[in-house]
């Protein structure tokens, strides 16, 4: 078994460097040095993440549960903890601080525990995992004590790590890119098929363990598996979409349907459900469940589809009710909405034991069509979203005022000859919409309201993303568009996002959370890291359904703010 010291090194030397190929390098070392059966988890833990999104454990750890473990390995009290974090900003730096007077006081035993920590990074994983497990009565001492004995078996640098991956966040910058490379690196593999292998399986434990195990030859047998979601295709906006309609010959012309994104995994009569982000929400949809056993007339299918809310009369309604029934994530009490969900599919990746995605989309379509089962009056629940084959661009038009004009938010157009490709946003899906102009962007600070929302957090700083660097870059704060419910849902969220440092009345939060934001203008500015500002900001919506990575980046914002002096 491979030491946790090993991992908290590794950690430490990314911190202390700015360049990413010694990044990619230092986690490529780790990655040759860890044991086989080890790697899946280490792989995961150098990412930030203990279990993988998509297996639907959460670690739910929050940061009280964190001061009282700490609190109990070190006899520190609460309080003291509390201020010391206020101070550093940061767990794990305090959770070092701590530790490192403790074992001060304990001067014969400390050089030997610094030396000889025998901690594996299977108990670690182990821990983490017991803790996360325990529910009901006595769980929180369940908790407590396997995090308690985490600390108390550290050394000050691995409790650093321990407590930083409990919140899942080692702040060491290293993304799936970096990853994805390192596995190439270390195993001497191609980075394209490390990336393809990815997009199948969506786990790079399981992918950087096949090429440790059998290199090239092991990572082209990996394949899609039921239960174990593959990333989704994206689109994107094309500036020019007659041209590439021009180009393709003919598209295939499908309604944009405004819902959720739901990938199918349905074995016999088991179904599960994947959101965008990949994440289990089959709990919070049973209603899909009950229509796919009924409708999908399979053995074992992977299908693509849009979750969407509907009126009596099957109109849309609005995207935000049906995400708010993924919320569950945030322990948000799930509201019972009783309002009907229609499934819209549209792409099927996998049927009876065969993999479909690297056929084109019209046979893949045929495969679709001949495993729904569905009348017209069904028709209200589920249907395969209708197609159709044209060059023609008026009948283009046409469709996508329709689609307007039912309620839609406009049209798809894909490539009839192209291949599902997993995690990719390219040419073959390009959506046509009505420019608006809005963006996804993170909350990293907050601040509370005053009068009658004294006790509700009442105005945010958001930032976008920057890839490059790995960092969340301000470009203002929003206060105004929201209800009294979404200013009280959100003070439940961001209360439990809350990381101890405060300036000027600003919390500092945990990015986690992106919300839709539309504005006037973006404006330069010094009072913000990203050099920019948005004028009149107001909010949309909590996109639930996007990683703050996926957020809106530092370089689209500049995009935007050129575009605009264009059209002055
Ligand atoms: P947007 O905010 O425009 O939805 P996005 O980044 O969330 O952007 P895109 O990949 O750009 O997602 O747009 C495609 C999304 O449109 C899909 O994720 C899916 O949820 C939705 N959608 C609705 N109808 C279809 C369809 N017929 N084919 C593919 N995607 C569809």
């Amino acid at each position: 078994m491979t030491s946790f010291r090993e991992f908290a090194e590794t950690c430490q030397a990314i911190e202390k460097t700015s360049s990413t190929i010694e990044t990619t390098n230092k986690v490529a070392d780790l990655l040759k040095k860890v044991d086989v059966e080890e790697l899946p988890l280490a792989t995961h833990f150098i990412m930030s993440e203990v279990f993988p999104a998509w297996s639907g454990q959460q670690l739910g750890i929050g940061t009280s549960l964190l001061y009282v473990s700490l609190s109990k390995a070190s006899g520190m009290s609460i309080h003291s903890i509390e201020s010391l974090i206020r101070t550093t900003g940061d767990i794990g730096d305090t959770a070092l601080l701590i530790l490192k007077e403790k074992r001060k006081n304990q001067v014969t035993f400390s050089s030997f525990l610094e030396e000889q920590s025998e901690l594996s990074i299977t108990e670690v994983y182990r821990r983490f995992k017991t803790a996360s497990e325990a529910s009901g009565k006595g769980s929180q001492d369940v908790k407590v004590k396997n995090l308690q004995f985490l600390f108390t078996s550290s050394t000050p640098r691995e409790a650093k790590y321990i407590s930083r991956l409990a919140l899942e966040e080692l702040r060491i910058g290293v993304g799936e890119g970096v990853v994805r490379d390192a596995i190439a690196k270390a195993f001497l593999v191609p980075a394209e098929i490390v990336e393809h292998s990815f997009m199948v399986t969506n786990d790079l434990g399981i992918v950087a363990a096949a090429a440790k195990k059998g290199g090239i030859e092991a990572l082209e047998s990996l394949g899609i598996e039921i239960n174990r979601p593959i990333k989704m295709m994206l689109s994107q906006i094309s500036p020019d979409i007659d041209a590439d309609i021009r180009d393709m010959k003919e598209a295939a012309i499908e309604w944009k349907f405004d819902g959720a994104r739901v990938q199918i995994h349905k074995n016999g009569d088991s179904v599960s459900l994947f959101s965008r982000k990949l994440e289990n929400v089959t709990n919070s949809l049973p209603d899909i469940v009950e229509i796919v056993r009924k409708h999908i007339k399979a053995e074992s299918a992977i299908l693509d589809g849009e979750a969407v809310a509907v009126d009596e009369d099957g109109k849309p309604r609005a995207f935000q009710e049906i995400l708010k029934r993924f919320r569950r994530k945030y322990d948000v009490k799930e509201k019972v909405l009783g309002i009907p969900i229609q499934l819209n599919l549209f792409d099927i990746m996998y049927l009876n034991g065969k993999t479909l995605i690297d056929l084109p989309l019209l046979e893949r379509r045929k495969a679709l069509e001949s495993c729904v089962e569905s009348s017209v009056e069904d028709s209200k629940s589920i249907c395969v979203d209708k197609q159709v084959i044209t060059g023609d661009l008026e009948l283009v038009e046409k469709i996508y005022r329709e689609a307007l004009k039912a309620g839609h938010e406009g049209v798809m157009v894909k490539n009839p000859t192209s291949v599902y490709s997993p995690g990719k946003r390219g040419k073959n899906w390009l959506k046509k919409k009505p420019l608006m102009d809005t963006l996804d962007l993170v909350i990293v600070g907050a601040e509370w309201g005053f009068g009658r929302r004294a006790n509700l957090i009442g105005s945010y700083t958001v930032a976008c993303y920057d890839p490059e660097t790995s960092r969340f870059l301000q470009v203002g704060k929003v206060g105004t568009g929201l209800t009294d419910e979404q200013l009280k849902e959100l003070t439940e969220i961001l209360s439990g996002l809350m990381e101890g440092g405060e300036a000027g009345g600003v919390f500092a939060i945990r990015p986690k959370v992106v919300l839709e934001i539309a504005f006037e203008e973006i404006q330069k500015s010094p009072n913000y890291d990203s050099g920019f500002s948005l004028r009149f900001p107001r909010f949309i919506r909590i996109r639930d359904d996007k990683d703050p990575e996926e957020a809106d980046t530092i370089q689209r914002i500049g995009r935007v703010y050129s575009q605009q002096l264009k059209r002055l």
